[in-house]
């Protein structure tokens, strides 16, 4: 299959091409068209199977099709780790270099005076590690209303870290009606749970 057969626009697909990505992955090819049609999406794979230009790519898309107005934050991508974050960022850069799309990185041990004032400025996408997005809430400087994408990546690595409070505390504070991708790599009973409470009809995407 080709990149060009799964509903990407030519930004996209040009970006992608000149990341030098010849064919889509099982996962990319899976997901992608899913993603596009706006529904939600149980993934279980792991890190290295392509999994983040599956969700990353068709984000692009759909974000770069509509614009809020006041640039609030449209859609929110959780990591467990920062270095997962900035990884997650750094390809949404790539990705995304043919659209006008802004993003602030949000994770612990860097200054909160750059990140709000990223935020203040106005933002499409969140990229955030649980902790620090939850302290940024709270000092009033996230607004969550206008989040139509909610990506929660490595579900089960956030369950080893401890993160599943706040991981279910960030997703009591989103809209209701919105898409959701939920991504991990094993799927043991509490993360089936998560699932089936965050996610409506989803469908299942293993590889
Ligand atoms: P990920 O599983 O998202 O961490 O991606 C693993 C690695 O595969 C990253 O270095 C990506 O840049 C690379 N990658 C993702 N999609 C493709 C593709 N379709 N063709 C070749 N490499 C890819």
């Amino acid at each position: 299959m080709l990149f060009s057969e799964l509903g990407l626009g030519s930004e996209v697909l040009r970006a992608v091409e000149e990341v030098g990505y010849t064919t889509p992955t099982p996962i990319q090819e899976k997901a992608i068209p899913w993603v596009l049609q706006g529904r939600d999406v149980l993934g279980c794979a792991q890190t290295g199977t392509g999994k983040t230009a599956s969700f990353t790519l068709p984000m692009i898309e759909i974000l770069g099709r509509g614009r809020a107005k006041a640039r609030m934050p449209r859609s929110l991508i959780l990591e467990p780790t920062r270095e997962l974050a900035a990884q997650v960022a750094e390809n949404f850069e790539l990705y995304g270099k043919y659209h006008k799309l802004s993003m602030a990185l949000l994770i612990g041990g860097e200054s909160f005076g750059d990140q709000i004032k990223k935020l203040e400025r106005g933002v499409d996408v969140l990229i955030a590690t649980p902790g620090r997005m939850m302290d940024l809430f709270d000092r009033g400087n996230i607004l969550l209303t206008d989040i139509k994408v909610l990506v929660i990546d490595e579900a089960d690595r956030m369950l080893d870290m401890g993160f599943i409070p706040d991981i279910e505390r960030i997703v009591s504070l989103l809209p209701r009606k919105r898409q959701t991708l939920f991504f991990s790599a094993t799927m043991p009973p509490e993360i089936k749970r998560l699932a089936d409470k965050f996610l409506t009809s989803p469908e299942e995407v293993t590889v």
